[in-house]
């Protein structure tokens, strides 16, 4: 073997090398490719798990609500329901029923939307910035639930008397065991609004300013939680200022913050008064009343009444008074309408 063919020998082995490196590398790289393929893959697949869940979730319920309505019984417990996954396929169909009463991208049913009126305009409204000569509206709105004593007292009222209004619930509230008290909200056509997710002022406006990142923070969470209970159909536009908005200072950027994720603040002009200072603080129901007839008058626009009310758990006396409340806005020729 002379030097030549030595040499081409030796070039041959090191192509072969070459390209055996090349293969490898190849494969490593399909391989590299298929384990990040399937760990996205793993992902994108836990949350829309998370996500079934929590529709299969809303399902659930409205079916356990069929079932305690068709059997009569209030009370009935859901043995034949023994865990969500169980249940997924019947209750994605139930599902689409109740997604079909929601109105979409909304804090409200279909049914609910002859009645739904947009906060900016009622704000504007209230605030004189909108001239008004339309029919007389009244929104009830009761702030700081919901709870499992005195929401759903006021709630049973309200359905007495077909009478909608809108809940400004409070986040650190929306826990699993005030599900039914929220949905019911929801389902018997009321209007669900935000109240932040702490209603902690030292945290919402410290040295009385408004933090407007806190707020923002507040309101997405809060926001979360809502949808989280009513699936991803679900948006509230309406946010209520813990203390409300003329209570504190530079509340601008705030405001500017909640415009952009698509919810607008409102006030009230009249009110029960069942949180004020104690001295000025209403002790009946027909008091509660009148306190209501006398800030309402304080207003110059008074065809469009929003109604500040509490339904925490110490409010017994608002839960009570929610009737003649009713009777001195229908005497007074108001309809009822939500906030949207
Ligand atoms: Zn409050």
């Amino acid at each position: 073997m002379n030097e030549e063919q030595l040499r081409r020998r030796r070039r041959l082995r090191r192509q072969q090398q070459r390209k055996r490196r090349r293969r490898i590398f190849y494969i490593l790289c399909i391989l590299f490719l298929v384990i990040i393929f399937t760990i996205l893959r793993g992902i994108v697949a836990h949350f829309s798990r998370t996500s079934n869940h929590a529709q299969a979730n809303v399902a659930l319920w409205y079916i356990q609500q069929l079932d305690r309505e068709k059997s009569g019984d209030p009370d009935r417990s859901n043995v034949f329901y023994s865990s969500i996954e169980e249940l997924s396929n019947i209750a994605r169909d139930k599902l689409t029923a109740f997604n079909f009463t929601l109105a979409k991208n909304s804090n409200h049913i279909q049914a609910a939307e002859k009645y739904a009126y947009s906060t900016k305009k009622i704000r504007e409204i209230t605030e004189g910035k909108l001239d008004y000569t339309g029919k007389k509206i009244a929104f009830l709105t009761f702030d700081d639930g919901p709870n499992n004593t005195i929401t759903p007292q006021v709630l049973d009222t309200l359905k007495d008397r077909q009478v909608p209004a809108t809940f400004f619930l409070v986040g650190r509230n929306l826990g699993s065991k005030h599900e039914d008290t929220l949905r019911r909200i929801l389902r018997e056509g009321h209007g669900i609004a935000m109240h932040s997710l702490s209603h902690d002022y030292s945290k919402l406006y410290p040295g009385r300013f408004g933090n407007a990142d806190r707020i923002r923070y507040e309101a997405q969470e809060t926001q979360k939680l809502l949808k989280e209970f009513f699936g991803p159909d679900f948006h509230s536009s309406v946010w209520r200022y813990p203390g409300g908005h003329q209570s504190w200072k530079e509340l601008g950027s705030s405001d500017d913050a909640l415009a952009k994720l698509g919810v607008q603040w409102i006030d009230w002009n009249c009110l029960v008064g069942d949180a004020q200072p104690k001295s000025d603080r209403p002790t009946t129901s027909e008091g509660q009343v009148q306190y209501v007839h006398k800030s309402l008058k304080l207003n110059k626009q008074t065809r469009i009444a929003v109604v500040l009310a509490h339904d925490a758990e110490n409010k017994q006396l608002t839960a009570d008074s929610v009737n003649k409340l009713i009777d001195y806005f229908k005497d007074n020729g108001y309809e009822f309408g939500i906030l949207k």
